[in-house]
């Protein structure tokens, strides 16, 4: 038989679509991939309730429906004070992981340099594979994940086309500062350089931070590919509503590559969820509060626990420092952790592109009683942990 693509054969299975499958296996309390397990907001079901009837059921305008683009076009305008043309600036996708592909897709050739900070997101690296181009990591380093600018602008001086940035991060939790974000601004104009940005978690900040847009910064308009998504923000990650906002330059080549890509997102999708694009400021503050209360629960637990973490500013996960238990395989220890403890997480080495084994991902997106299971069945980690 002929081989198959060249280009695919490295890629592994996502560890994080891999540790909601053995969490389902053992029965855990599945804490690794990360989405929520309560209902989205009222209004949005009955408007897909209404949706259902009503329509639309056939293909909506390639680069999304104008009232969903309009909708988004304003309340994105609202927060991060950019004026945005819903018509020319804006492409609706399957989610941001499409939006994330189709924008880097439409920006490197093959050979190409992409930096990406590591810890990192997974799909970033395969979505480097795809398009041929080459990931450049510069680390994040704990506690603080602070970067060193002379790294960063090594990585620029060797020709990057790009930098991929989540903000907040996933899955360390950082919310990059207004300082380290002028840095970023001024290497990526230096260095006339794009950056992708992956802003999913825009709205879930624990105080005192506060989310900054990059494209909103002096200069950063014509380089910044906002990608963001509703999965988050409005606890619908399985309806894969996602966008990209860039300059019409830009976004005339991310429809093409989308169009090709999808085709468009789900019509009656997009005609429910703008329910939500037109919640007022109560519903974001509300978010996260709740997830605030979700974040505290759960930290709480693991101090009662005596388990060591890194406390997240922004987004929906902790990761937690296991060195202690002196594993020398992350993904072996969630295994056991899920067959034993009954408590899933994602295995840190999915997400550094370091040497390590000293970090696991729990996200706490949760209702309280499965956070509070998942707590109770950590209680047994150091008793289970001695017994190994
Ligand atoms: N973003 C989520 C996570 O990091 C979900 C990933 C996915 O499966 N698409 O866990």
């Amino acid at each position: 038989m002929q081989e198959l693509s060249k280009r695919t054969a490295s890629f592994t299975e996502s560890i994080i679509r891999k540790m909601t499958r053995i969490s389902d296996q053992y029965g855990a309390v599945n804490l690794s991939q990360g989405f929520p397990d309560f209902d989205p907001p009222k209004e949005i079901l009955t408007s897909l309730k209404e949706a259902s009837m009503k329509g639309p059921h056939q293909y909506a305008v390639t680069w999304g429906a104008q009232n969903f683009r309009e909708a988004l076009a304003h309340k994105q305008e609202h927060f991060s004070g950019m004026k945005i043309d819903p018509n020319t600036e804006i492409t609706v996708t399957c989610g941001s992981t499409e939006a994330m592909m189709a924008a880097m897709m439409a920006i490197t050739n093959p050979g190409d340099q992409v930096i990406v900070f590591s810890p990192f997101y997974e799909n970033y690296g395969a979505d480097a594979i795809l398009c041929g181009a080459e990931p450049l990591y510069v680390p994040l380093v704990p506690p603080a994940f602070h970067f060193d600018g002379d790294v960063l602008e090594a990585a620029f001086k060797k020709g990057a086309k790009a930098l991929i940035l989540c903000n907040p991060s996933n899955p360390c939790g950082k919310v990059f500062t207004r300082e380290e974000l002028k840095l970023i601004s001024a290497l990526a104009i230096k260095y006339d350089a794009y950056v992708i940005t992956d802003e999913v978690y825009e709205h879930i900040l624990y105080e005192p931070y506060e989310h900054l847009y990059l494209a909103s910064f002096p200069g950063m308009r014509e380089r910044t590919i906002t990608c963001s998504s509703l999965s988050k923000t409005y606890s619908i990650t399985g309806w894969r509503l996602g966008y990209v906002i860039a300059e019409e330059r830009i976004i005339d080549r991310i429809k093409k590559v989308h169009d090709f890509l999808t085709v468009g997102a789900a019509a009656p999708l997009m005609e429910a969820a703008v329910t939500g694009l037109l919640f007022d400021d109560k519903y974001y503050k509300e978010l996260q509060r709740h997830y605030t209360h979700m974040r505290d629960l759960f930290l709480k637990g693991l101090d009662e626990i005596g388990l060591p973490y890194i406390k997240p500013q922004g987004a929906y996960y902790v990761l937690t420092d296991i060195s202690e238990f002196g594993c020398k395989n992350d993904v072996a220890f969630c295994e056991w952790l899920a067959k034993e403890v009954k408590v899933a997480a994602v295995p840190g080495s999915a997400f550094f592109k370091e040497q390590t084994h000293s970090f696991i991902r729990f996200h706490f997106a949760k209702k309280d009683e499965t956070l509070q299971l998942a707590l109770q069945n950590l209680s047994e980690i150091y008793k289970k942990a001695d017994r190994r």
